[in-house]
């Protein structure tokens, strides 16, 4: 089978077009081809007038060894990589130890799932919800302004991402094309097809529900268990190996391969673990506030004429500003047509972020705005100073937002002259339970507000009409990564300090979105899987 990579073709372009550029590139007849099909396929919006998708596609042809000697220079026509997961350990019949899973974020979830799959029957313990009750949950802070600090927006199965715009794509190095796992099984579990080809895919927060329900009943029958409200209190330890986790209800239960995929905002967890005397140390993340714009501003600045095209969809934007401070501001987690969500996991304090719908069809596009931070620079000192940061601000928010869980809103326009809010103009907010207007510039630290207030007409260099007057900054974005890394060996993926515990997924640094957490709790699985055969083996 061959790759070819980089044909482009107009985005109104006929099925057809797809096998004459195959045909052409490879300079073959019809007849020499005898199958072909799409592996990715891009959009190049560089040029808003004449917008092109760019496709990468795989092509089984008649004499494959001629093409590849006639094109051996070309860089854009190879053997097709295998792109299929292949297993990397079988548990023996008569195995009796299993391992426990904490958390069923993305990477405890594809952890579990690997584990079961490779018949490890893992134990998955999660402090949340199961998705349906803990859905209830989180739309009680969205409608009523009523938080249930253990099924949230944070907490409760499927994790951080199930309410969200469910993209599913990272910059992560995936030589073994385990994101192509992740997708494959996402599909199994009820995604759109088109997932496996779209090379900036999103699933919506919606199917997301369904699909985590899917795979815990992967899990389960295939002898895996799952317990949810189990949150793990304690982790065991004997000269320096787990032994066993202590469950909230006082339960203990006994374990020497204990995954820990915790996510980002499990503060209590990462207070315990460091209390035990498990290596964890502080790293950088971001803060900022969230941003509203009519979608209709950034497909207008990012398609042109192409505009609306349902071919195209609702415009994305990846946007880098490095201010004069020497602070840099970046868009993040960026969803069209989406809605900007209350995230708190705690009580008293505010948090925003986004998510979407599949259809992506709501009338504003979102994004984060955020400023990169050092625990060197902005949090030195203690492991788990860049938790109490977040808390301060989120703290900050709750008491600017009116104390309501209200978020602290301002206009862009009013934020970047320096002046308070009083009113709402074309751009009406999407958050809930409300936005308070007020004034911002006490919202985060000084450098932040700054260089936030530099970037936003920087930005509009590139997204004609991105520092509109009415467009609604909502704050505060604190939790767009893990504030630790609790480090592991880069060979077991075992605690630098303690063996037996596998760190893995957002919360312990090592991820930072649902594929690459997903991706993350697959590596793990494999290396609990092999470090389970080896205890075996000597016995
Ligand atoms: P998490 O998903 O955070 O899962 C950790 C789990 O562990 C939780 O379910 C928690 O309840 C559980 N837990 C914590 N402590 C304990 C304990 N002591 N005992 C038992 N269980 C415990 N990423 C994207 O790639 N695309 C997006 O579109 C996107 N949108 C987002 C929108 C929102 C609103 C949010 C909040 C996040 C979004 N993200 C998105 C980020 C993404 O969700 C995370 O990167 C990802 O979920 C991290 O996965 P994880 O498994 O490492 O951790």
């Amino acid at each position: 089978m061959l790759r070819l990579t980089e044909i482009k073709l107009p985005i109104e372009h006929q099925d057809g077009e797809i096998k004459a550029a195959i045909l052409k590139k490879l300079g073959i007849a019809e007849a020499d081809l005898i199958r072909h099909s799409v592996f990715k396929r891009g959009v190049d919006a560089r040029r808003a007038h004449a917008i092109l998708f760019t496709y990468t596609l795989l092509a089984e042809v008649c004499d494959e060894a001629a093409i590849l000697e006639r094109y051996k220079n070309d860089q854009h026509i190879k053997v097709a990589p295998d792109t299929s997961y292949h297993f990397v350990a079988e548990a023996p019949a008569d195995l009796s130890a299993r391992p426990v899973v904490v958390g069923m974020g993305p990477a405890g979830l594809f952890a579990g799932l690997l584990l079961a799959q490779m018949g490890f029957r893992p134990l998955i313990l999660e402090r949340g919800k199961a998705v349906r009750e803990r859905t209830k949950d989180t739309f009680g802070l969205w409608r009523q302004g009523v938080l249930n600090p253990e099924s949230n927006v944070q907490f409760g199965e499927g994790g951080a991402g199930t309410f969200s715009d469910g993209k599913l794509y990272s910059q992560i190095k995936d030589p073994r094309y385990l994101s192509r796992k992740v997708l494959e099984e996402f599909v199994t579990a009820g995604a759109p097809e088109e997932i496996l080809y779209e090379s900036h895919p999103h699933i919506g927060t919606f199917r997301l529900v369904g699909m985590v329900e899917k795979m815990r009943e992967t899990i389960l029958s295939l002898g895996g268990e799952i317990r949810f409200s189990s949150r793990v209190d304690d982790i065991e330890m004997t000269d320096g190996q787990v032994s066993g986790v202590v469950l909230a209800n006082g339960e203990r239960i006994a374990t020497e391969h204990l995954v820990l995929a915790v996510g980002h905002s499990a503060r209590d967890t990462f207070e315990m673990i460091h209390k035990r005397g498990i290596y964890i140390e502080a790293k950088p993340f971001s803060i900022g506030f969230r941003i509203e714009h009519p979608q209709s501003l950034i497909d207008a600045a990012r398609f042109g004429k192409h505009a609306g095209n349902e071919l195209l969809g609702a415009a994305d934007y990846k946007l880098v500003h490095h201010a004069s401070n020497g602070r840099s501001v970046y868009s993040f987690c960026m969803c069209p047509g989406g809605t900007v969500v209350a995230a708190t996991s705690e009580p008293g304090r505010v948090v925003t972020n986004g998510m979407s719908q599949y259809s992506r069809n709501e009338r504003n596009a979102n994004a984060g705005i955020v400023v990169g931070i050092t625990p060197q620079e902005d949090f030195p000192g203690d492991p788990l100073a860049g938790v109490e940061f977040q808390r301060r601000w989120e703290s900050q928010a709750f008491k600017l937002g009116g104390e309501t869980y209200q978020a602290p809103g301002q206009l862009v326009g009013d934020f970047i002259a320096g002046r308070p809010s009083t009113e709402f103009g074309e751009v009406q907010p999407s958050y809930t339970p409300g936005v308070h207007l007020t004034d911002l510039a006490t919202a985060l630290p000084e450098y932040a507000i700054e260089a936030i207030r530099e970037a936003l007409p920087a930005f509009a260099k590139q997204i004609k009409g991105f520092d509109l007057s009415d467009a609604v900054l909502t704050g505060v974005e604190t939790r767009t990564s893990s504030p630790v890394r609790i480090k592991r060996n880069a060979d077991d993926y075992q605690s630098i300090n303690t063996r037996g515990l596998y760190p893995t997924g957002e919360g312990a640094g090592y991820a930072g979105g649902i594929l690459s957490a997903a991706v993350d709790g697959i590596e793990v699985a494999e290396a609990v899987a092999r470090a389970m055969l080896s205890n075996k083996n000597q016995d």
